[in-house]
């Protein structure tokens, strides 16, 4: 049976948010936050998070608004095309441990 999931603050992104934790930032607004991830598997490897918590891409889908959703991956696109300078790219997404997810609150991987 599945178990209902449930937001662990004890996550490192939520301490990037909240400032406890340092991150090399690119582009930060009201709902999200873009950083540079600590371990690039490319020369350009962004994360974008909502600000927001949510676990993963199913959880933001299922409980984010439809305007939340449609702003987010406005804002990724903005962020690859303005703020890093990307024609070409890669999104990904862990969704689930099983998936290699390590860690616990939303997040698309920017791999230029
Ligand atoms: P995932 O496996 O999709 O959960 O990806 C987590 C990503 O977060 C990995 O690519 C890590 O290198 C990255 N990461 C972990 N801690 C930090 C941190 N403090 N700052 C930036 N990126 C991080």
């Amino acid at each position: 049976m599945k178990t209902k999931k449930e937001y662990d603050k004890n996550n490192v992104f939520y301490k990037i948010i909240n400032n406890e934790l340092p991150s090399k930032k690119v582009y930060e607004s009201q709902s999200v936050l873009a950083f540079h991830d600590i371990n690039p598997i490319s020369k350009i490897h962004v994360l974008v998070i909502p600000k927001k918590q949510y676990i993963d891409y199913s959880d933001f889908i299922n409980r984010a608004k439809k305007d939340e959703i449609v702003e987010f991956f406005i804002e990724v696109n903005k962020i690859a095309k303005e703020h890093l300078n990307l024609d070409d790219y890669k999104l990904v997404t862990n969704c689930g441990p099983k998936s290699g997810q390590l860690v616990f609150h939303f997040h698309i991987h920017i791999i230029g």
